[in-house]
């Protein structure tokens, strides 16, 4: 075969890539079409009895060089990237995603924002135990000019035996303080019919762990005025935990900021492993301020300060961490909470590190 010859099969080939090309773009178009009428029905996008008709289809009419295998490999593929198609467009249509919202969503609390590019801290108590222990915990936290405040009056506990919070006493107790001292207050709330009780006395709603997926408690904070800060499953994927919160923005609350507090792994070493990559994923996927918690999810008191610098060298938008006057004695996570003057040095060594951040 003369240079010539080859040149010109070549050019050929070329020009049927090129139509295979337009082939291909008219036919993802048309499979996005598909996948509107399917969204508006309802159906789902995968449909295996429709791929096997296709299939059949090609092959009975297939009669070229190559094994059917091929071909059906070749056509799989295409099949796949259609589908994977309609997921991108489906991505799309989460209100929580940074597809449908570029910019970053600000959580305001009483006039202080997260999600603005400054990085924030939320401390306190691990459960609400006494006006004394929150108000004590409440003064060191206004020595380094923090105003988020958190402290759990209903806990959800793994043994019923454990100590469960003081309930509606220690919301009394939280809003207390928080006014004596201006202080803003978060805490968890674990039943749809308490969140009308807790507008009362929280800045910011908490939505625990074991709770990321109670259905019901999403959408009714979805459907109040208040900030909610979400936290991840315990084994919850990322697209889990989106979806969690896009209960609570589709009921009309886009005041919310997620929380990576580990998740339930083979190791042994933590009391969860913090899925730090989690932070610039969820970043980038939804427009939501992202929070770390390094109590719970290293369960030790000597990793708090390497996890929270960490949290802020990845880009936290805030970092949360357990404080106790005497973590000894405390009812709940008495090995993971700072004692006071601990937590002055963690704050103390924190803020220096962000200095050398920017
Ligand atoms: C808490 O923050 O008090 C708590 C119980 O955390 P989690 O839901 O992440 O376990
Ligand atoms: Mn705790």
């Amino acid at each position: 075969m003369s240079e010539n010859q080859l040149a010109k099969l070549r050019e050929q080939v070329d020009q049927i890539n090129l139509q295979i090309l337009e082939l291909l773009n008219e036919r993802g178009k048309i499979v996005q079409a598909i996948g509107e009428e399917k969204k508006k029905h309802g159906t789902n996008r995968f449909d295996p009895v429709r791929e096997r008709e296709s299939l059949d289809l090609l092959l009975k009419n297939y009669d070229g060089p190559y094994t059917e295998a091929t071909i059906k490999h070749l056509f799989k593929q295409i099949f796949k990237a259609s589908l994977e198609l309609q997921e991108i467009d489906y991505e799309k249509t989460l209100l929580v995603s940074r597809k449908a919202h570029p910019e970053n969503t600000v959580v305001n609390i009483n006039g202080e924002t997260v999600g603005d590019g400054v990085q924030r801290f939320v401390m306190g108590p691990c459960a609400v135990e006494s006006y004394e222990q929150v108000r004590e915990v409440a003064l060191a936290l206004k020595e380094h000019g923090l105003t988020l405040m958190r402290g759990g009056a209903y806990k959800p506990r793994t043994s019923p035996y454990d100590f469960q919070g003081l309930g509606v006493e220690g919301l009394k107790i939280l809003r207390q303080v928080a006014d004596e001292l201006e202080l803003s207050v978060i805490t968890e709330i674990v039943t749809p019919q308490d969140v009308e009780l807790a507008l009362d006395y929280v800045d910011v709603i908490q939505v625990g762990a074991r709770n990321m997926q109670n259905f019901e408690l999403l959408k009714t904070v979805g459907s109040v005025k208040k900030p909610v800060l979400l936290k991840r499953g315990l084994s919850a994927t990322i697209s889990e935990f989106i979806n969690a919160a896009e209960y609570i923005m589709a009921g009309g609350n886009d005041q919310i900021i997620l929380c990576e507090r580990g998740i339930r792994t083979y190791e042994r070493a933590t009391r969860n492993t913090l899925d730090i990559s989690a932070v610039p994923v969820l970043k980038k996927e939804t427009h939501l301020p992202v929070a770390v918690d390094v109590t719970h999810s290293t369960g030790r008191r000597d990793l708090l300060l390497p996890t929270a610098k960490a949290a802020l060298a990845i880009g936290a938008d805030l970092v949360m961490a357990e404080v106790h006057p005497d973590p000894a004695v405390a009812l709940s996570d008495s090995l993971q909470q700072m004692d006071i003057p601990q937590f002055h040095d963690f704050m103390n060594e924190l803020n220096a590190f962000k200095e050398r951040l920017v």
